[in-house]
């Protein structure tokens, strides 16, 4: 087998344009309000919008010049009053099983990362919410960095970008239509809590959907949740994506060593929560992530006590193998535990697949993502 592949890609120097307003990441009304306060008559101004979205979100153009439908002075007006920014890639990693790990610098000198995940007909690309997360599910490698800050809609939307960019995914004016994407489904799942980043999501979200842009179903696009209460019922209402509730463990004590969060919003409250859950039907199944740690959560009990909770909402429960990383207090299920827990929820009428684990050479698979911003900050403190 052949070594990963990593790439140092950039050195990062500041731009006459840092601080002026980003196009990239804003809502159509948004970019409407912007461009009339740069001098767009309100008249044309729909239009415009609508000029620059394809432009942006369809050919994936982030140069003003080239944008060659518009009058050199209107390219000019916006040349002098935006920027078109998207996180700029700082390493990437290549696994032997091709899967991509991306390293990205957001304003601050923060970093997140961004992993695309090639299978056969499909690829999944799985994207940050936050710079770490506030939570410390005692599992989770981003749980052990702490929160820096929340990402702004522009590097959420930015992620998919750049991803489309390294991918070479941009159509080409006058070729034939590619049918199989190579981006078919975005994820929710690097690092951070969505929820807790609730409206830049949401916005970020609409900007993916957008039918005259870059166009994903909201079926294929899946936020991941630890579990906050409060906010779940606004993905179907404001979103429209898929939930996936990361659920780990079928008894309070054990839940709350591994997913503090459930001090505050138990399981049985969770679980009231998502029987209401708006819009859930068999065909917009709730996925359970449940994570299979040796010794902690993965009896035949605690299978048939899934089962017996998960009665009458309509779920699948995805397994996942854990994923270690440095330090990490949890070993890995044996594969017979596994399997055989994944049968019993099966039979009980659930489906309940094992994730594959991938990218495991470069560190890029479920939990093990965690940038070293914290450490730049603490060595940049000291200088
Ligand atoms: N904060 C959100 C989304 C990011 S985590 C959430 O917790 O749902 C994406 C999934 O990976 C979650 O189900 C999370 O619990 C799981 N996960 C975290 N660390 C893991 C690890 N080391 N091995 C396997 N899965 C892990
Ligand atoms: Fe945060 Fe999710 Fe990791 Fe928990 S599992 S620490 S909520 S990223």
């Amino acid at each position: 087998m052949s070594a990963p592949i990593t790439q140092d890609v950039l050195t990062i120097a500041r731009k006459a344009t840092d601080g002026w307003p980003n196009l990239v990441g804003m809502t159509r009304d948004q970019m409407r309000a912007a461009l009339i306060a740069a001098g767009t008559p309100e008249k044309q101004a729909k239009m415009r919008v609508g000029q620059v979205w394809q432009w942006v979100y369809h050919w994936g153009v982030r140069d003003f010049d080239a944008m060659t439908n518009l009058a050199k002075d209107y390219r000019n007006l916006l040349a002098a009053n935006f920027t078109l920014e998207v996180p700029q890639v700082v390493t990437r990693q290549i696994s032997t099983d091709g899967t991509r790990k991306y390293l990205v610098r957001i304003d601050g000198g923060h970093e997140v990362e961004v992993v695309y995940i090639p299978e056969e007909d499909r690829g999944t690309l799985c994207i940050s919410s936050q710079v770490g997360c506030t939570l410390t599910c005692s599992f989770c490698h981003t749980g052990t960095q702490k929160l820096v800050r929340n990402l702004t809609a522009a590097e959420i939307v930015g992620q998919v970008m750049l991803a489309r960019d390294d991918l070479g995914e941009w159509p080409i004016p006058g070729a034939p239509r590619v049918e199989t994407r190579l981006i078919s489904n975005i994820v929710l799942m690097g690092m951070g809590e969505p929820l807790y980043n609730f409206e830049n999501v949401r916005d970020a979200m609409h900007v993916v959907m957008d039918n005259e842009g870059i166009a994903l179903g909201r079926r294929r696009i899946t936020l991941s949740t630890s579990g906050v209460v409060p906010e779940i019922a606004r993905t179907a209402t404001e979103i429209g994506c898929l939930l996936a509730v990361s659920f780990h463990a079928t008894t309070d004590e054990v839940r709350d060593q591994l997913v503090p969060i459930n001090k505050k919003w138990n399981i049985e409250t969770l679980l009231n929560e998502l029987r209401a859950y708006p819009g859930l039907s068999n065909s917009e199944r709730i996925t359970f992530e449940y994570v299979m740690l040796q010794g902690v959560n993965d009896t035949k009990e605690d299978a048939y006590r899934l089962v017996e909770l998960l009665r009458g909402i309509p779920a699948k429960v995805n397994l996942i193998p854990f994923n270690e990383w440095p330090g990490a207090p949890y070993r890995r299920s044996s594969g017979n535990r596994i399997h055989a827990f994944a049968d019993i929820i099966y039979n009980a009428g659930y489906a309940s697949p094992i994730r594959t684990p991938r990218g495991e050479d470069i560190m890029a698979a479920c939990g093990q993502l965690k940038s070293a911003t914290e450490k730049v900050r603490k060595s940049a403190r000291v200088n």
